[in-house]
């Protein structure tokens, strides 16, 4: 399996829309350095990100311009985007900060990543003191929300791994074995499922299910236990994340019932997604069977959120955020019950935005599973 390799041509119609939009939020420009937003835009991605700058500057008055590293430019030449850029490289010993300045105007307002170093950021208002900068998610929240088909097309197939990942979890012996052991097993199953990258393996046994960020640890999983499986990494540089819960052997009825309620609020939360719909919309239909259900309290966390070449990057589904849903979206919907010292349940989809509805790219079996 493969993906259609992104063009010099796609990575410039990005950059030319990222500008685009950076004047429209009445910016002179966006300032990028090494990670997700770079990888976007470019197609390049530093094999180590050090204390030498590497700056892509996308500004409204000039053609987009890569500031790197004189060592680094032969590998930043590969990477198909930047030939769609300037490339300026600096040599050791010569000050990377001047060469950015000489790119930016005195005065000018710019979005940076949000992952840019503190020390580079720094020197760069000290060089030129009288201009000012917001993070990219702060001005440009939606600056990669919207993918187009090749994006689409990877994000479907990190789902299906990671569907079949789970299809597989499901046959092996979880009673008598730790948590590690399983998340161990999520994780060879995601890589031979084509994942370059796992980023996490949450395995929440008993207890532990009603801590939604417990990843997993030496707790031995017994007979009678309900397991939040929570997975995902990055496939042709786009995520998967899906949840599922299980329990070991019969399910008691609170377990039952529990899982049913999230089963309902997560088909709920699906339902709500079309196109014009605001994203808290989605956390509200979710939220309402839940609820309703007499669960409210212990639903302790948002809907959902964006994925793409991260795994959380907006938008995100949450009381108070209005964005609206456009076509190419994809986000998770992923709620979730937690009785402290009992028990969790969490199910999660990752779903997109289609001209009409949510569609959703992860598709194994909701109904609670038993496993061994
Ligand atoms: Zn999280
Ligand atoms: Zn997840
Ligand atoms: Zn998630």
């Amino acid at each position: 399996m493969s993906a259609v390799p992104f063009t010099r041509d796609d990575y410039a119609a990005r950059m030319a829309r990222v500008v685009a939009d950076a004047e429209a939020a009445g910016l002179d420009g966006v300032l990028v350095t090494p990670g997700p937003d770079l990888v976007w835009l470019t197609g390049y991605q530093p094999t180590a990100i050090t204390e030498r700058l590497t700056l892509l500057v996308l500004t409204t008055d000039r053609e987009p311009t890569l500031l790197v590293p004189t060592l680094e430019r032969p590998d930043t030449e590969r990477a198909a985007g930047t030939a769609a850029t300037a490339l300026v490289d600096w040599l050791d010993g010569a000050d990377p900060y001047a060469a950015a300045s000489a790119l930016l105007r005195p005065d000018g307002h710019y979005a940076i990543s949000d992952g840019a170093w503190a020390m580079h950021l720094l020197a760069l208002q000290a060089g030129l003191p009288h201009t000012a900068y917001d993070a990219m998610t702060t001005r440009l929240p939606m600056l990669r929300a919207v993918k187009d088909a090749n994006e689409l097309a990877r994000l479907e197939a990190a789902g299906a791994a990671a569907d079949a990942t789970y299809e597989q979890i499901l046959g092996v012996r979880f009673s008598g074995r730790k948590e590690t052991d399983v998340a161990a097993d999520l994780a060879g199953l995601l890589r031979d499922h084509g994942h370059e990258q796992v980023d996490f393996t949450v395995v929440g046994s008993g207890p532990n299910g009603a801590n939604p960020h417990h990843e997993a640890g030496d707790r031995t999983i017994e007979v009678g236990d309900c397991v939040v499986l929570d997975f995902g990494g990055l496939m042709f540089g786009y995520g998967s994340d899906t949840s599922r819960t299980v329990c070991v052997g019969e399910p008691s009825d609170d377990i039952r019932e529990v899982h049913e309620v999230v089963r309902l609020a997560q088909q709920a939360g699906v339902d709500a997604v079309r196109p014009g719909v605001a994203c808290q919309e989605v956390d509200r239909a979710a939220r309402a069977v839940i609820t309703d259900a007499g669960y409210g309290e212990q639903f302790i966390h948002r809907t959902g959120h964006g994925i793409g070449t991260t795994t959380h990057e907006p938008p995100y589904m949450i009381e108070g955020e209005e964005q609206r849903l456009v076509p190419g979206m994809c986000f998770s919907v992923e709620p979730g019950i937690y009785l402290a010292g009992r028990f969790g349940v969490r199910i999660e989809d990752i779903v997109t935005v289609t001209d009409t509805a949510g569609r959703r790219l992860n598709n194994t079996d909701r109904a609670l599973q038993v496993v061994e």
